[in-house]
């Protein structure tokens, strides 16, 4: 598409130019003959019938005919050079740079990065690829953000899923080891969340969950790892806080949880939930899988001993 469209502007541009070259040619070259025309016809004039100073007055005629003549060619040769700089200006507005624009914008795509919107674009069919392509680009990255959302968090309460947080937790974990900083992981259960459902249905079951995830939200760091573990059970792994300072963030979660309950628009809904909590820290060596049985079996004993408390093993 680019190629013949750059063929037809660069052959209509040679093919001007041919045009141009050859009408100085052909105008140059009639010139000259009725020049010679002339001279030859004043000559044999001069020769027949003249007097001396006729001929000489001629001549001069002729000296000037020649000037202006002249003068036209050079005119001439100076609309060529000045047309030749014109159309290589045409050349580089309408076809190089819009080219070089559009390859830009491709490679830029390419290479995945962000494509400069403030860019003008121009006002031909290169310039209309270049806008189609960023229509095209930013539907793409619409997409992309919306698969993206799709697949690492979780539709309901729009945190991480389990997946997500797998791949962001063994990264952490790693990391932490690495440089020797303490790791702690909670696992949090809503107790006798059947019985919500139960008395007010799935659909105040689920935004109940949305208002327990808020209220978690608030808590939490940007540091800490927050998601959703399956049902009504959820999970933080907490990246640089040791074992009390993650206890102190668990009784906090605990208690807000608990003293916010969940109010509808009509001002007599109230629903109160807990939660129960197993957490635990990171041990040198420990992988995500081990962290997670280890808070499970505390998230156990939470249940065991009567719900609404955290448990640290
Ligand atoms: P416990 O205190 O022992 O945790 O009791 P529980 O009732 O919270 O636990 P149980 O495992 O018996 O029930 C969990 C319920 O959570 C059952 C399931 O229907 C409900 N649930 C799981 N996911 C969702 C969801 O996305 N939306 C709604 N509304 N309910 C869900
Ligand atoms: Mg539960
Ligand atoms: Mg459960």
């Amino acid at each position: 598409m680019i190629d013949s469209l750059l063929n037809i502007k660069i052959k209509t541009l040679f093919a001007l130019i041919a045009i141009l070259s050859v009408s100085i040619i052909a105008l140059i070259a009639h010139n000259t003959l009725e020049l010679h025309k002339d001279v030859l016809s004043r000559n044999v004039l001069c020769q027949e019938t003249l007097s001396a100073t006729t001929s000489q007055n001629n001549l001069n005629t002729y000296e000037q005919k020649i000037d202006k003549h002249f003068n036209r060619i050079y005119n001439l040769l100076v609309i060529m050079v000045l047309s030749f700089f014109f159309i290589i200006y045409i050349v580089r507005q309408k076809v190089l740079l819009p080219t070089e624009y559009l390859l830009e914008v491709i490679q830029t795509f390419i290479k995945g990065g962000r494509l400069q919107q403030t860019k003008r674009f121009y006002h031909d069919e290169i310039g209309q690829m270049s806008s189609e392509f960023f229509k095209l680009k930013d539907t793409l990255d619409d997409d992309l953000k919306r698969i993206r959302e799709l697949a690492e968090k979780d539709s309901l309460t729009g945190i991480y899923n389990r997946r997500t947080f797998f791949k962001e937790a063994q990264h952490s974990i790693a990391h932490t080891q690495r440089v020797n900083t303490p790791c702690s992981l909670m696992i949090l259960d809503i107790d006798y969340f059947k019985n919500i459902n139960d008395t007010y249905g799935h659909i105040m079951g689920d935004k109940i969950l949305s208002h327990v995830v808020e209220n978690v939200k608030s808590c939490l760091d940007q540091s800490d790892i927050f998601a959703r573990y399956g049902g009504e059970e959820f999970i933080v792994l907490m990246p640089n806080r040791d074992i009390q300072t993650a206890y102190h963030l668990a009784q906090t979660i605990n208690q807000k949880v608990a003293q916010t309950p969940y109010l509808g628009s009509n001002a007599l809904l109230c629903i109160k939930v807990t939660l129960s909590i197993g957490l635990t820290v990171c041990h040198k060596g420990n992988e995500i899988e081990d962290m997670i049985k280890i808070a499970d079996n505390a998230l156990y004993q939470a249940k065991n001993s009567g719900r609404d408390k955290v448990v640290v093993i």
